[in-house]
This record gives C-alpha cells, sequence and structure tokens, in this order.
C-alpha cells in the first residue's frame, strides 16, 4: 500500500486514541487528511498540533470558537453535516469511523458512497441501516473493514475460505462485570460498577453496553450484515477470558478462531493494514503460561438485551434503529444516575412496542424514526 491519506471520526475517544498510536509507530504509511471530536476540545488541539491534519471538525458548535483560537494552519469546521461530508473528501482514501451511536452512521454512509476504504468502529452504523450500507457498498464499491474485534475475528478467519461455506459463527463474549451476579443483585448495581470491565478498557456507553449484553446484541447484527448471514447462524457463546475474539465453523464441521490479548490496536491496525500485516509493538500472548479457556451458554434471562436485539432483526426494517436508539437513551440516563441498570432493556423493550414505520428504509424516515424514539424513551425515564 502506498501512503494513505486517513481521517478519523473520534479522534479522542478510545478508538481514537489508539489509532492515532497506530499512526505513531508507522509514521511513513499515513497522511493525517481530517480529525474530528464532539466537545473534547483540548485533546483535538493536542492532536491537531501535531498530526496537522488538513481539516479538523467539532461537531459540538459551542466549542469551535475556542478551538479556532487555540490551533492554526488548519480548517476548523463545525456541525454535524460537516462530520458527513468530511468522509467524502477527495483528499481522503481511508476513514476510520470511531464516533460513538447514531451520530456515526451518516458518515458511514457517506464514506461509502464516495467509494472510500471504511474501517469501522461505529457498529451503530450498521446496526441502524445496515440495509442501507449494503446497497451502497454494492453501488460504489467502497471497502469495509470491520474494527470491533469479534467481526475483525471473523474476517480474519474468513481470509482464503469461502463465504458460501460458512455454517455458523459463534461470537464470543465476556459477559461483563455482572455475569454472576442473580436478578436480585443486579437491582443494586451502580455506575461505577458498570463502568468496570473485566478485559477491556472502553468509553463509556460500549462499557455499559456490555454490562448489559446489548452489545453482543448489537454485534449479532453488525455480523448479519457484514458476512450476509441470517441470525440463527449466529451464536453468542460466553467465553470469560476474552482471548478467542470469534470463531467460524464451516460445512466440514472445521472450525478457525483467532486468539490474542484484548487489545483493540490489533482489530485497528488490521482493518488498516488490510491485505497486509504491519508490525505492532502491543503486549503478546504467552504461551507458556497455563490459560484456561471457559466457555458457557448466554444466560438470556439474566441479559434480555441480547435477545430484544436479535428478534428486532426480524420485527420491520426500522426496529433496530428502535432498538439503538431507545438503548442510547437508557444508558446515557443511566450514566447520568436518573434510572437503574435493570431500567435499560425495559425502556429498549417498550420503546420496541410503541414506535413503529411502515415505510421501506431511508435515510429520512430513519432519522425521524431515531428522533421520534429519543424523545419517547425521555419520557419514560421521567
Ligand atoms: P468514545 O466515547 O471513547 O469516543 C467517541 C468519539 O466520538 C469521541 O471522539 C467523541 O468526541 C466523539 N463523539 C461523541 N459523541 C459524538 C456526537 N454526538 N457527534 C460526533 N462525535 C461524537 O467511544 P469509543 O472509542 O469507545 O467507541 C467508538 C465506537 O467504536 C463505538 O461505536 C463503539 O461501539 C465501537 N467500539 C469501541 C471499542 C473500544 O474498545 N472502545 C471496541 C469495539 C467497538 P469527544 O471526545 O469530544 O466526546
Ligand atoms: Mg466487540
Amino acid at each position: 500500500l502506498s501512503i494513505q491519506k486517513l481521517a478519523i471520526l473520534g479522534s479522542t475517544g478510545s478508538i481514537g486514541t489508539q489509532a492515532l498510536d497506530i499512526v505513531r509507530q508507522h509514521p511513513d504509511k499515513f497522511e493525517i487528511v481530517a480529525l474530528t471530536a464532539h466537545s473534547n476540545w483540548e485533546l483535538l488541539a493536542e492532536q491537531v498540533n501535531e498530526f496537522q491534519p488538513r481539516y479538523t471538525v467539532i461537531s459540538d458548535e459551542e466549542h469551535v470558537e475556542v478551538l479556532s483560537d487555540t490551533v492554526s494552519d488548519t480548517e476548523v469546521l463545525s456541525g454535524s453535516t460537516e462530520l458527513a461530508d468530511i468522509a467524502s473528501l477527495d483528499e481522503v482514501d481511508t476513514v476510520l469511523n470511531a464516533l460513538v451511536g447514531f451520530a456515526g452512521f451518516e458518515s458511514t454512509l457517506s464514506a461509502i458512497n464516495a467509494g472510500k476504504k471504511v474501517a469501522l468502529a461505529n457498529k451503530e452504523s450498521l446496526v441502524v441501516g445496515g440495509a442501507l450500507i449494503k446497497n451502497a457498498l454494492q453501488q460504489s464499491g467502497a471497502q469495509l473493514l470491520p474494527v470491533d474485534s469479534e467481526h475483525s475475528a471473523m474476517f480474519q478467519c474468513l481470509t482464503g475460505e469461502n463465504r458460501k461455506d460458512i455454517e455458523k459463527i459463534i461470537i464470543t463474549a465476556s459477559g461483563g462485570p455482572f455475569r454472576e451476579l442473580n436478578r436480585s443483585e443486579m437491582q443494586e448495581v451502580t455506575v461505577e460498577q458498570a463502568l468496570d470491565h473485566p478485559n477491556w478498557n472502553m468509553g463509556a456507553k460500549i462499557t455499559i453496553d456490555s454490562a448489559t449484553m446489548m452489545n453482543k446484541g448489537l454485534e449479532i447484527i453488525e455480523a448479519h450484515w457484514l458476512f450476509d448471514l441470517p441470525v440463527k447462524q449466529i451464536e453468542p457463546v460466553i467465553h470469560p477470558q476474552s482471548i478467542i475474539h470469534s470463531m467460524i465453523t464451516f460445512v466440514d464441521g472445521s472450525s478457525k478462531a483467532q486468539l490474542g490479548l484484548p487489545d483493540m490496536k490489533v482489530p485497528i491496525i488490521y482493518a488498516l493494514s488490510y491485505p497486509e500485516r504491519w508490525t505492532l509493538d502491543t503486549p503478546r500472548m504467552d504461551w507458556k503460561e497455563a490459560q484456561n479457556l471457559t466457555f458457557e451458554p448466554v444466560d438470556y434471562e439474566k441479559f434480555p438485551c441480547v435477545k430484544l436485539a436479535m428478534d428486532s432483526i426480524t420485527e420491520g426494517p426500522y426496529a433496530p434503529a428502535v432498538l439503538n436508539a431507545a438503548n442510547e437513551v437508557a444508558v446515557d440516563r443511566f450514566l447520568k444516575r436518573e434510572i437503574g441498570y435493570i431500567d435499560i432493556p425495559k425502556i429498549v423493550e417498550k420503546s420496541l412496542a410503541n414506535i413503529q414505520s411502515k415505510d421501506s428504509l431511508n435515510v429520512e424516515t430513519l432519522k425521524e424514526i431515531d428522533k421520534e424514539t429519543r424523545s419517547y424513551a425521555e419520557s419514560l425515564t421521567k
């Protein structure tokens, strides 16, 4: 590959900052064309000084002025339209979408429509608009590479294979911090406990999604669209050590797995280097050390979010978007200590039962449904 002209959307987040560490390790492989943040203008300004992108987007307009006064030699833009436009610039080859939530959807679509190579961390894009993204991919010839560790594992296992030979995808889940609690203990869990993930250090939203296991539900929908497989062929399995990142079983009964320490830099660099592999200075597994790799089934009673997500795929074209919007609101309210942990699935379930649309999937209605669901879910939290 020649030098990749890279736009990192959400460069101040957990994935964004790790991606910039990779760029630091391979300065000759990248030119940073654009960096974006929502409100953390201080960190964004530091990143701009270091990487000198041509464009800088701060999506929360409140911080444009102070950012513009702090940085130089970059065009400072603001707003959600600009965030989507930046992904389709002629000067950009590769877009790493590390935004969180529905806010990332339009950038993914815009990058794909413009035929970019898209390294996708923003799983919510595929959850809310998987069919639209798939259509856009077919028409534009863009390339969509998963950053999510499970999907990177699946993608790596599929190298040299025929997609038609997949019998089943086994998507592993750590089970999060509350795997061993019973229902009544779950009523008591605090924000601090939910933010303390046993294996991964991530942004707040996905950490709560991991604690409710909504994350696994979202990832099943993500895998469904990425690998064109019905949900019944995607099986979640609890694997508390997070060493096997996912597996594929083929029609002849053989299974392949991808293994490694839980470290997001590995799937991030793979999405950027593919079809090559590049060196990465990060801890390695010591296979001589005793390791127990254990597996158990998902308890759908304890973690209703997984089923709500899996079922949403067959409940109409907008059901996954309703699920996603209600979940975003519920997680936000939980983080603000306004609702309890066990209220999250209740808000999602009620929203799914109450918000419906008959339209076939399109961007305008998708945005309306997202908005309508948010205000309905907000009303449930009052
Ligand atoms: P973070 O919360 O750490 O970072 C999110 C980034 O998006 C920040 O740069 C943030 O800016 C920006 N942002 C937040 N809200 C908005 C908005 N409304 N409009 C525009 N930009 C916004 O998230 P993560 O890095 O943890 O996750 C990013 C995505 O990657 C998510 O979809 C997540 O599910 C996925 N993912 C993350 C993993 C991880 O290990 N973190 C693992 C697998 C997938 P600011 O800093 O200014 O708030
Ligand atoms: Mg994941």
